[in-house]
Formats: C-alpha cells, structure tokens, sequence
C-alpha cells in the first residue's frame, strides 16, 4: 500500500513561503508505492499527475480552510481528488463530499466515471444531482457530483450545507454565474463552519485574486501549530501537468465560414496526418449537427478515402449511449472526430485526441442593461480558451491544432482572458436567489466581480413589475417565495403561477418543459426543406408555444413512438427529457398548491399566461422589409424573428420571445403573437413606469 498522510501524523515535507500573504506548496511530494495488488483501474489513477500529490493535498485540505488546486486539464482533480477525500475519511459519520461543475453533462461523466473506478453503481457510493434528476441515495451516497446551480438551491433549504464536509468548487476558472454566486456564499457559510473545507479547483486561474478574495476581511490566524484549528489563509497548490509539446498552425487569411474550413481541415487531416483522434471545437448543437452532415456527405462522396473516420458530437443535451460513444476507446485503424462545444476545453479530457482544430468561436451570453437585451452570441473566445483548446492536442503524445483564424488575430486582437458571466448576463435570477437565501443588501454582497449596477438596477425593475419583489425590494409572498422555489427562469416561474389563475397550467408546464430543451426538432443543414414542411404539420399561426402543444400531443397520441418522431424530423430524445422534466414539474407545481387544470385548446390563456412571464420581451412589427423588422418595446431595439420560429414570414404585429440569438441582426427565438392590452394587464406598472412620450409605445 502507498504511504499516506493521516490527520494526526507527522506532516508531509512541504515547502512554505508566505509571500504577499499566500501559502504557497511547490515540491511535490511523492509517495512510494508497492506496486503490487492494484487492479489496472488503479494503477490508471496512480499514473495521473495529480497522484503525487495526494499526500499534499490531504494535508492540505486538512490544515486549510481553503485549498486552491490548480492543475492542467486531465490531471485528476475532477476525479482522482474527491476519492482522496473519501480515501481519508471525510465521508466518515454521515457526512458528504461535495464537487460542482458548471455543466450538467460534466457532472453526469464524472460521477459515472468515478462510480466506475470505485466499482460501484452510480447513485450509491458516488451519485450526481443536476436539475430535475436526482440520482443519490441520502445516507449512502458519500461522494456527490453537481452543478454550482444546484447547490445554490440545496442552500435554500440547508443554508449551511451543514451535509458537506468538503465541498470542492470545480472550474472555477470559467467563472460561470452560478460559481460566483456561490464563492459569495461560501466565505459566508466558512465564517459559520469552521469545520467546513473548501477546494477551488481548475485548470487556469487567477490563483492570486482567488486567494486573496478568501483571504480578505478575516484576521489572519497565527499559525499555532494545532492541527485542529484550520489557517484561514488559502493554501494554492500548482499540479504540474505532463502535456506534450503542441504544434500551432494558424490561417494565411481569415475564413470566411468557419464550419466549411473546420470540415475541410478534417478532411485534410484525415488525408494527410497519422492516425490519431481530431478534437473539433464549434459553438453549439446546430453548427455541430451541420458539421456532422457535412463530414457524413463528404466520406459517403469520397467513398474509400474518408472510411475509417468516425464522427461523434458532444453537446449538453446528449443521450447517455451517446456521450459513452465519445468516451470509448477508438477501434483499430479507425479516426474518431469529436465536434464539441466549449465543454471540451477543460472540463472533459478526450484521450486520444492528438489534432485539435479550433474554430475561434463559442456561444456566450451577452446581456445589455442599457438595451435590456439578453442574447447568445457566438463571439470570440479569449487567449487562455485558445490555449486551453490547443492543450487537448498533446494529451497522449505531441500533437497539432489549427487554429481557423490567422497569428496575426491571436496575437493582436484576441482579448487575454474571457470576462466572468457575472458582468455579462441578465441578474434577475442572480438577485432572486439571493434574496431567497436572505442576502438583502445585494449592492453590498461580497461580490467576486462586481456586477454593473445598471444590470443590477434593471433586475430590481423587472423583479418588482414581475410582482416578485415588493416596494422594499423584499420578496413577495406567495409569488416571491413560490417562484423561488421553482429552479427555471423566474420569468417562466411567474408564467407558470400566472397559468394557475387563468387554468392553463396543464398547457404551460408543457411549454415550459419544451422550452428548458435546446431544441425538439432534429436539425442539420441540408435536410431544412423538409423539417420546415415537417413543421407545418404542427404549425398554428398563435405561434412556436402553441405549436408545442400540437408536439406534445401528437407524441403522447402516437405512444411515445420513436418512430413517429423520426418521421416527423423531431429528436426522440428530447422529447423523452420533455415528458420527465413535464413529470418533475407537475410534482412541483402540486408542491406548491397550485391546481393542474387543462384550458381545453383556449390558446388564448395559453398565450396570457405566456405574456404575464415574458411582458419585457414584448416586441411590435415596425416594417415588412428585410423579413419583417421588429423593436422591443421596452428600449426600441431591432429585432428579427429567426428563420426557425413557425412565425418567420408570418410576421404578427404584436409578439412575444422568449430568447434571443445575435449573428449579424438579433433573431427572435420562440415566438407567439399576443393582443397589445395583455400587456398592460399583466404589468400594468411596468409600462405605466415609462415617462409619457415613451408610452406612445403603440400601448395606448
Ligand atoms: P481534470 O479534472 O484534472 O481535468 P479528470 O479528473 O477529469 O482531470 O480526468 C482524469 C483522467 O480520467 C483523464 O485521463 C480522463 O481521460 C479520465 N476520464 C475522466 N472521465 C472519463 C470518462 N467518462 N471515461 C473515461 N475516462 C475518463
Ligand atoms: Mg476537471
């Protein structure tokens, strides 16, 4: 057995320096092993850089109230560090060790690939949680893998976490909204648990700014020497990775199409390089369904020359068999290409990718307060995401990434560091969970990054003309509270409690379920003719919502066939998640006292109780050119309905979105047409709030 450190013995051999009021470790401490025994699963997990500091680590964690890890991507931090924990009995007596990602599908690969190295079932010994699907086993379950967003959550309820003894923040370095929030809320909850332990892991990060935002406003203890009283000065330990060396190709001139010049660049590998995996990185489920065609066409065109290869997407979203497609060991003599989101740029490790082809893009919410426009837009990434990206490249031997923009870009135009969605994304939400867990001062909340007070103070706004928040910014009761509770967008909570009144909440937690899905309909370029004549089928001029139900209710009538999805160009899969997620939130809606009542096909208190959540993205048509231009009109911004939505060239005067996409013009997606007087019947001050010229809104 290897030799290791247990609370109580002799320290490990650890290299201090308290420069600039930070703990470093530098010098890995290895630990012998016998190397007889192991199983082929554990010499796996002893051969993963982050094995030699496993000593380190548990010292670490036991001496420190916060331990920072930073280490390369496929270094074992995900899963080899919450085993250590358990290995040295932080699971003991009831207790649970907690690991967040920012992605749901991360926190599904992770826990089932830790249950597999512990040979256990998942669920058991090692479970996950993301939103609406639960699989632990509450007084078994000793390692738990989730979203930062859940967690926000499980705070409603247990504001202490008083379950956790570790709980181990996961990717920090992609800053998501969820993880700032909850680093706020975990130098509280430290202040309360001495005995609580946080790790703050991931692959690049501003370890400095990391530790002194835990460091700040505490007195520094004087290192006693008692091992019972945790430092509350953050320990930050660096895993050397073992990359191999990656060679950068860049483009002569710019492409003018990124996808055409991804699919080509595989293509050209696949001629001309050794066999090895391709990593492709595009922006999201259509561009990588379109790639994946376009591969398909072009080896079926090809014939003898491209066989061999293998195309596989990895998106949120994919089906279990799906995602264990990606992970498995490439056939003999065969070329696996991934198409992936951002998802594989740290927080899932490919192993034998040896090209990486990195397009430049992915999708990122951008929100405007100044507008109050919220939008996905596929933009630039940063210096450390391209460099990231190019690391997948030299996981098992050197290897090369083309980069499908020019040197001169990267090095002159390309930001160094992506800004953390804390400063760009609408905070409605944000400022309602906050307010649920009692945080009132939100101005004043310890803030990581602080927020622009102009998204802050529109949040306020909406929050309060939503009825959610009260003239002193409290929550309101039962809506605040009750829309709370409810873990979707505030905006379809208050659609879903509205729909009670009206008696419709049979029809809008199905819209509600549909929309939570990225998509229902099976996409890809080439086939857009006959989904769109497929679509009519469905259509009804009230618009996209509505057009669901017909969905639903055909998928429902057809015995949940997935035949009479595929015939009709409609994902099965999602369609299976719709019918779960329509379950859980049934259960829910019961919970919180609400009536399941059916309106029996009167889609107009369908599209009230649309209205009374989404009333700011009420839009009017100005002008039938350029396929019908639109402005909000709440801050009169152009607006277009995307070529997807069943109104596209229908073209009603008065609509309502539900989100927005941003290429060359901002796109409506989801669309339903609505009767202008709604409006003021459901937020009547939110539009009596504009000063009068600008009531001239078309309302009155
Ligand atoms: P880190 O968190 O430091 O990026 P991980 O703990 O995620 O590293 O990965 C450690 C190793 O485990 C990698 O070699 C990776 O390939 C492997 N691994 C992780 N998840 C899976 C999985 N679902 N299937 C197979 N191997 C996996
Ligand atoms: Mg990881």
């Amino acid at each position: 057995m290897a030799e290791f450190w247990k609370p109580g013995s002799e320290k490990p051999r650890i290299l201090e320096d308290e420069e600039g009021g930070v703990l470093f470790f530098s010098s890995p401490y290895s630990s012998s092993s016998s190397g007889f025994g192991y199983s082929s699963i554990e010499k796996q997990r002893q051969r993963l850089p982050v094995f030699k500091y496993r000593t380190a680590i548990l010292y670490l964690v036991e001496n420190h109230a916060t331990t920072i890890v930073v280490g390369e991507t496929g270094s074992g931090k995900t899963t080899q560090i919450p085993q250590y924990l358990k290995e040295a009995g932080w699971a003991e007596g009831g207790r649970v060790i907690a690991c967040t990602q920012p992605r749901r599908l991360a926190v599904q690969s992770v826990a089932s690939r830790v249950a597999e190295e512990m040979g256990v079932k998942l669920g058991e010994e090692v479970g996950y949680t993301i939103r609406f699907e639960n699989l632990t086993n509450p007084g078994v379950t000793m390692i738990k893998f989730l979203t930062d967003g859940v967690l926000l959550r499980e705070m409603m309820d247990d504001p202490l976490l008083t379950k956790y003894s570790v709980i181990m923040v996961d990717e920090a370095h992609e800053r998501s909204l969820s993880t700032d929030i909850l680093l706020g809320l975990l130098k509280k909850i430290q202040r309360r648990r001495p005995e609580l332990r946080l790790i703050i892991s991931s692959a690049t990060i501003e370890a400095k700014s990391m530790s002194s935002f835990f460091s700040s406003s505490r007195k520094r203890q004087q290192d006693t020497g008692e091992d019972c009283v945790p430092r509350t000065l953050p320990a930050i330990l660096s895993v050397e990775g073992r990359g191999f060396n990656v060679q950068i190709h860049y483009l002569e001139e710019p492409a003018p199409d990124y996808l055409q010049a991804a699919v080509s660049t595989v293509l050209a590998i696949h001629d001309e390089e050794p066999i090895g995996d391709i990593l492709v990185f595009l922006t999201g489920q259509d561009d990588i369904d379109a790639a994946a065609q376009l591969l398909t066409e072009n080896a079926q065109n090809r014939g003898r020359h491209s066989s061999g290869l293998i195309v596989l997407p990895l998106y949120s979203g994919l089906s279990r068999a799906d995602q264990d497609l990606v992970f498995s060991p490439t056939p003999k003599g065969k070329r696996k290409v991934v198409l992936s989101t951002n998802i594989a740029e740290t927080s899932l490790t490919l192993e034998g990718v040896v090209y990486v082809v990195d397009s430049g893009f992915s999708k990122q919410r951008f929100y405007n307060p100044i507008s109050d426009i919220e939008s996905l837009v596929v933009a630039p990434i940063s210096k450390a995401s391209a460099r990231q990206r190019a690391g997948r490249a030299g996981r098992v031997r050197p290897g090369k990434c083309y980069r499908l923009y020019t040197e001169e870009y990267f090095v002159k135009e390309m930001a160094a560091e992506g800004i953390p969605e804390m400063q760009r994304s609408n905070l409605v939400s944000c400022v309602i969970q906050l307010k649920a867990l009692g945080v009132d001062n939100i101005l004043g909340f310890d803030w990581l990054a602080s927020p622009a007070p102009e998204a802050m103070i529109r949040a306020l706004e909406v929050l309060y003309s939503l009825g959610i928040l009260d003239d002193d910014a409290k929550l309101t009761s039962p809506t605040g509270f009750q829309v709370a509770e409810i873990p979707l967008d505030p905006m379809i909570s208050k659609m879903i409690l509205s729909a009670n009144a009206l008696g419709c909440s049979e029809e809008i937690i199905t819209i509600a379920a549909i929309l939570s899905i990225q998509s229902i309909w099976v996409s890809g370029r080439g086939a857009q003719k006959e989904l769109d004549e497929v679509k009519l089928r469905f259509a009804v001029a009230e618009g996209d919502h509505v057009t669901y139900l017909n969905v639903y209710k055909g998928f429902l009538h057809s015995g949940k066939s997935s035949q009479w999805c595929h015939k009709n160009f409609i994902n099965y899969h999602a369609m299976k998640k719709v019918v779960e997620i329509r379950e859980q939130l049934r259960k829910l809606a019961q919970r919180l006292g609400l009536a399941i009542k059916s309106c029996e096909g009167d889609t107009q208190v369908v599209r009230k109780a649309v209205t009374a959540g989404f009333f700011t993205h009420a839009c009017r048509l100005e002008a039938f050119s350029q396929g019908g231009m639109y402005k909000t009109i709440r801050s009169s911004q152009e607006v277009y309905i995307h070529p997807s939505s069943i109104l596209f060239r229908v073209n009603p005067k008065w609509v309502i979105y539900y989100s927005l996409i941003s290429t060359d013009r901002h796109y409506m997606r989801n669309v339903i047409a609505i009767d202008p007087s709604w409006l003021l019947e459901a937020a009547p001050n939110f539009y009596q709030q504009q000063k009068p010229n600008q009531a001239a809104h078309g309302l009155i």
